[in-house]
């Protein structure tokens, strides 16, 4: 879902250093030694309210990290950025919004963009 260009991510990891945004833990040992199977290129301004897909308005993220829940996507930081309803003075969507924002709903996307927007206003 994701629509930052492979370069983008690229820069951006070695930016981050490997290491996620806001628990500063090394993406690649996550992926080694906890249940984490990916990490999220995250909009820090939203696409709907006129985020880019640039290096600048992104960063990476962990997710998934709780090996004893299995189904754990809301202990990461991905998810802890959504339920804060911002990261840094962005605002994001909120946490009720998650699934159609990245999750198994994608498909409803709609709600979430306007969850957005009503945010930021
Ligand atoms: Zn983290």
């Amino acid at each position: 879902m994701s629509a930052f260009s492979e370069e983008i991510m690229r820069k951006v990891y070695v930016r981050q250093k490997g290491r996620c945004a806001l628990c500063g833990r090394s993406l690649d040992w996550l992926l080694k030694n906890t249940a984490m199977h990916s990490f999220q290129y995250h909009h820090v301004m939203p696409r709907m309210t006129g985020g880019k897909d640039a290096e600048d308005n992104c960063v990476v993220l962990c997710t998934d990290i709780d090996p004893v829940k299995g189904d754990s996507s809301k202990d990461g930081c991905h998810y802890r950025a959504h339920a804060d309803g911002k990261y840094r003075s962005g605002v994001v969507a909120g946490p009720e919004m998650f699934a159609f924002s990245h999750g198994h709903e994608y498909a409803r996307h709609e709600l979430w963009i306007r969850r957005v927007r009503q945010a930021a206003l």
